[in-house]
């Protein structure tokens, strides 16, 4: 709409446990359309949420006995390690969803209003039948349910397809004070509410995996359109972009290499540019059936490459669109095409190889590193914390300083912290 400013929200993750290789390829889908668009706009921006309060958190926090807020903290610090292994850029505005939880109130107050939504049970409930296009995105159609048939939990609905935007909190679980008691907010609603207050609406298109188009994806269009007393879709996004589903061998893939639907299970045998590679092997509208053949398959093809691309010294990686990896990729963001090309133009030596490995590295590269380096650094950094500890402790401050000025150089900065020493790397 603005070619000044191109905008895309695209749903991002719930933190409650480690990235699922399916969730990675969402991801991995959400950033190819990101970096295309920011090679070709002069201005792009791209908002991914995090869900950080949501039933499935509370299950967890239960279950590892933390706080919701440390569970939701550790798992959006995996995220974000995880999704930096696969190359993803971090997005250009991250919003938390239990920091709109006030314009989330105030976004249900005027649904109700416009009775688009009512109060039942302590509970807030969309009213389906009040958005007439509800389901424009999935073409699902609504069944008229026997009202018989509904199971007793949902009796208090006028109508079975209509879904939560507020529900009541136990005295243990997390809550927000409201007009309605104490509670917390539907999923759907923080999309339509973060997309709002960030991007404004409409904004240019709206993505996430394939799985998300119903009923997130619909539910979010029926309340944006509500909101606004709109009929029409297009005035919440006007493209949406779903990538399809990871179909996982799970048999075949535990039996040969373990637990490797996590990424962070995969970084043992596998680097970040060649699980990206895979995760792209396949246009973003099919299917990918995964295995761990394609993995091996991925990583020869990444290794190969990466052969010939080291004879270049690039300064910076950036997308030329009149390249034939570029081109490959403004067609409906035709990633393996994208690939043979490279592979094809490699073993051609081609005249204008380096704007095309420019491009290539632009879109594929994930990270180089394998963990192993990261646990070596950590062991390293470890041993020398506890040498400047012991010179400290036997008053020998010049060697403490020297040490501490030899962790500075690495970029590692400590804290002394309750007689413990806590480091990070800048
Ligand atoms: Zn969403």
């Amino acid at each position: 709409m603005d070619e000044n400013n191109v905008r895309y929200y695209s749903c991002g993750p719930t933190v409650y446990n480690n990235i699922h290789i399916g969730n990675a390829r969402a991801f991995v889908c959400a950033d190819l359309l990101a970096k295309v668009l920011k090679g070709i706009y002069k201005k792009v921006t791209f908002v991914s949420n995090i869900t950080d309060i949501d039933d499935k958190i509370i299950e967890a926090s239960v279950k590892e006995k933390i706080s919701i807020k440390e569970l939701s903290k550790r798992y959006f610090e995996q995220y974000k390690k995880d999704t930096k292994f696969l190359g993803i850029d971090d997005p250009d505005n991250q919003p938390f969803a239990t920091d709109f939880i006030k314009e989330m109130i105030d976004f249900i107050n005027v649904l109700i209003d416009k009775d688009a939504a009512y109060v039942t049970n302590g509970n807030v409930l969309f009213r389906v039948k009040s958005f007439k296009n509800y389901g424009i995105l999935s073409e699902r159609i609504i069944q008229e349910q026997d009202s018989g048939s509904r199971v007793d939990v949902e009796t208090y609905k006028e109508d079975p397809n209509d879904f939560t935007l507020w529900k009541p909190s136990t005295d243990d679980e997390p809550g927000w004070e409201s007009p309605w008691g104490l509670g917390r907010p539907g999923w759907h609603l923080e999309c339509s509410v973060m997309s709002e207050i960030v991007l404004g609406v409409p904004f240019d298109i709206h993505g996430g995996g394939n799985d998300l188009k119903f009923p997130h994806h619909d539910n979010e269009i029926a309340q944006t359109c509500a909101y606004h007393s709109n009929e029409s879709a297009e005035s919440f996004a006007k493209y949406w972009f779903h990538n399809g589903f990871l179909n996982l061998d799970n048999e075949k893939m535990s039996k040969s290499l373990g637990n490797v639907v996590y990424i962070d299970d995969l970084k043992k045998n596998f680097k970040g540019n060649e699980i990206r590679l895979a995760l792209l092997s396949t246009h973003y509208r099919q299917p990918i059936p995964w295995s761990l053949e394609l993995l091996e398959q991925s990583k020869n093809i990444y290794q190969k490459l990466n052969r010939e691309f080291k004879k270049y010294n690039l300064k910076e990686l950036k997308f030329y669109k009149d390249s034939k990896v570029g081109k490959a990729l403004l067609d409906d963001l035709n990633t393996p095409l994208a690939i043979r090309e490279m592979q094809r133009l490699v073993s051609s030596n081609d005249s204008d190889l380096e704007e095309n490995i420019s491009t290539f590295k632009y879109i594929f590269e994930g990270s180089d590193q394998d963990l192993s380096i990261d646990k070596k650094l950590s062991n390293e950094i470890e041993k020398l914390i506890e040498k400047r500890n012991n010179a400290r402790n036997n008053n020998d401050y010049e060697k403490a300083d020297k040490i501490r000025d030899k962790l500075s150089e690495m970029n590692v900065k400590i804290n002394d912290v309750n007689g413990k020493t806590e480091w990070e790397i800048l």
